[in-house]
């Protein structure tokens, strides 16, 4: 299966203000570096934050999003990191780049787990390999565990685990206080989270997270013979996740022939068909992109061939409301269009013709309907 990729190489210190320096760890994502430092310092994380920033209530946020200029400059200052490899630890560069527009801060950002936060507190949004973090010298987390495709350790060949093995918290490293000492421990129940043996992963999960790593990589991506940039990639397996997910709510439905011929798994109880993708526990979102696999894999002719001969319509494609890809355009264009009748109350037609007796009592029945009963009382 190869290794995984290097999202950024961490950086050594330089001048820093910090008594204790500490380096930021190749692919250590903003938050574990900065919980490090803390408790390296043997204080609470509030405490070495308010101190860079006052003003800030940095845990209350998604700080590992984007930093605004001036805070990243005081971080870099006083912790001796250069800025650009500070920024390289945060998630927008590569948000902006899957979604392929700029990003609003309040929002779920498509592909990037949300925190699902309150206060402190948080509903999800990590993940961590338990094989890692027992090899790791100094065990940090990865920005990889924040992409919502990321499911797996490649290298590990497990699936990812986003709750603690123990008491199945999220897991909150922001709750860790100086008396637990390491990011390895549960804040909730203070269990080991390295405690656990992980979960073979799924093997097409693993293959389509490697697919979408190098699609960011690259910047550029392919359907079919036809290149594309990454963040139409995207978008084309976030339409196929919704196809399959809409798919799984109906035994008998307007995908079922195309389903069946791609050989996609739709068993209601293995897909998960409702709630925002980014929110989603890991071994859910791993058999969607798992079963999206075979439709990107499928091709642009493929995917038309069998949507021809399943009678699938240009509204059934469209009914999402996830954005239809510009690299579907053609394949809209050959599909049949649902013929619906112009929606027409007869009653409401203006007609110089005098309404008959039944039209009457309908309009009146009507009429009788949308009027509150009190004020017909009166
Ligand atoms: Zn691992
Ligand atoms: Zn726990």
């Amino acid at each position: 299966m190869g290794t995984s990729y290097t999202w950024h190489q961490g950086s050594d210190w330089i001048n820093p203000r910090w008594g204790i320096p500490v380096a930021l760890l190749p692919d250590e994502i903003l938050s574990s570096w900065l919980l490090r430092a803390a408790l390296s310092f043997g204080c609470d994380p509030l405490v070495l934050t308010s101190s860079i920033w006052p003003k800030w209530r940095i845990w209350t946020t998604d700080l590992d999003r984007s930093m605004e200029i001036g805070r990243l400059k005081s971080l870099s200052y006083i912790s001796g990191i250069p800025s650009q490899c500070i920024e390289a630890s945060m998630l927008k560069k590569t948000a902006v780049l899957v979604a392929g527009k700029e990003l609003t801060s309040n929002r779920v950002w498509p592909w990037i787990l949300a925190l699902g936060s309150r206060n402190r507190r948080r509903n999800g949004g990590l993940q961590y390999c338990p094989e890692c973090l027992s090899r790791d010298l100094k065990p940090y987390f990865r920005i990889q565990w924040r992409f919502a495709w990321h499911t797996a350790c490649v290298e590990h060949q497990v699936l990812l685990i986003d709750r603690c093995p123990t008491c199945k918290a999220p897991l909150e490293p922001s709750r860790l206080s100086v008396t637990d000492g390491t990011l390895t421990k549960c804040p909730s129940c203070k269990s080991d989270i390295r405690n656990v043996k992980g979960h073979p992963a799924i093997l097409n999960a693993m293959l389509f997270q490697k697919q979408a790593d190098r699609v960011v990589l690259d910047q550029k991506a392919t359907y079919g013979s036809n290149q594309i940039e990454s963040s139409e990639w995207f978008c084309l397996t976030r339409h196929f996740i919704s196809l399959i997910r809409r798919a799984s709510c109906r035994n008998t439905g307007k995908f079922t022939n195309l389903i069946d011929a791609l050989q996609i798994n739709t068993k209601s109880d293995l897909i998960e068909n409702s709630g925002v993708f980014e929110l989603l526990p890991v071994m859910d979102r791993a058999i969607l992109v798992s079963e999206s696999l075979k439709l990107l894999t499928a091709g642009p002719q493929l995917f038309l061939k069998n949507a021809l001969s399943g009678s699938v319509t240009v509204q059934a494609l469209k009914a999402s409301r996830d954005r239809v890809p510009a690299c579907f355009d053609k394949i809209l264009q050959e599909l049949p269009t649902h013929q619906r009748k112009p929606y027409t109350n007869s009653v409401l037609i203006l007609s110089n013709k005098p309404r008959t007796k039944a039209q009457v009592m309908r309009m009146w029945a009507q009429l009788l309907r949308k009027i509150p009963k009190v004020n017909r009382n009166e």
